[in-house]
């Protein structure tokens, strides 16, 4: 495995790896969820490209970037264990040099949902995604499900400028309790992290509700807003239940949606989803 942090290294690497090419972006502190999507592209791929970078344009003026949890040394040692091929940790120097101006925004489906809670977030993901994209050209991009509406952003990205990327969806992996992996759950202390799994509990509900015959969005959205009622400390932003490619909140009946949640718990923020 190679690991490889400027421009020149990666571009160079990339040329001597045999294609398909297959890139996982990831912003490190790496667990079962990342790792998933390492394996997907190991099946699929001749070749498995993984970056590691905390995009500090995803993240707003008042969120985590200074605290967002770092381990590189131990990242390395698992995706040598899936066998990644090649490892690009590069530096905001780098990928944001003086003079930068150049971004990457995607409309309406970066409005609602984690656009309206976090402005600018996905202007900084598909400016990211673009320029590993043209760095790497990779042949397949592998995201996670968790995020859902990355995937939508990044997919009108890649093909809104006619990217030959294919962009593969993985299924959110949780731990035993149903609580999605995300590297933000170390911030839980063991009181919320136990609160936390009412945040899959209340999605489920809202599946086994619309699986009972439940069509109206109103209601599924109250059966998600009940059950994360349950516990006190679980602050509710939004609770979607929306159309799956568009984004767009739904009203009366529904046939497929997306529904989908963000909550603080203290100081941490999490977000989940289902799909029905
Ligand atoms: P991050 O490091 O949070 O930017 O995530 C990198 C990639 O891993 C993104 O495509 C995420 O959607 C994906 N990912 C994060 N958590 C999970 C999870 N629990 N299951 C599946 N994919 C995940």
């Amino acid at each position: 495995m190679k690991v490889v942090v400027s421009l020149d290294e990666v571009r160079q690497a990339r040329g001597n790896l045999k294609g398909p090419i297959g890139l996982v972006p990831t912003m490190g502190y790496l667990h079962e969820g990342h790792l998933s999507l390492v394996r997907q592209a190991r099946k699929e791929c001749e070749s498995v490209v993984v970056t590691i970078f905390v995009n500090p344009t995803q993240f707003g003026a008042h969120e985590d970037l200074d605290k967002y949890p770092r381990d590189l040394e131990r990242d390395l040692r698992l995706l040598e264990s899936e066998d990644a091929d090649l490892v690009w940790t590069p530096t905001n120097e780098i990928m944001y040099p003086a003079g930068y101006q150049t971004w990457v925004m995607v409309e309406d489906v970066s409005k609602p949902l984690e656009g309206a809670m976090r402005p600018g977030h996905f202007r900084g993901v598909a400016t990211i995604v673009a320029k590993f994209f043209n760095a790497v050209q990779p042949d397949r991009a592998y995201f996670g499900q968790k995020d859902a509406q990355q995937t939508v952003v990044v997919r009108r990205m890649a093909g809104d400028l006619n990217s030959p990327v294919k962009i593969i969806v993985c299924p959110t992996i949780r731990e035993a309790d149903g609580l999605a992996m995300s590297s933000r759950n170390v911030y839980l202390s063991q009181e919320e992290r136990q609160s936390a799994e009412v945040l899959s509990q209340a999605l489920y509900q809202a599946k086994e509700a619309f699986k009972a015959g439940e069509r109206d969005a109103n209601r599924l959205r109250q059966v998600v807003l009940d059950k994360l009622a349950t516990e006190p400390v679980v602050k509710v932003q939004y609770i979607s239940c929306a159309q799956p490619d568009t984004l767009q909140e739904l009203e009366g009946q529904v046939e497929r949606a997306l529904i989908s949640l963000a909550v603080t718990i203290g100081k941490t923020r999490l977000i989940d989803n289902i799909m029905i």
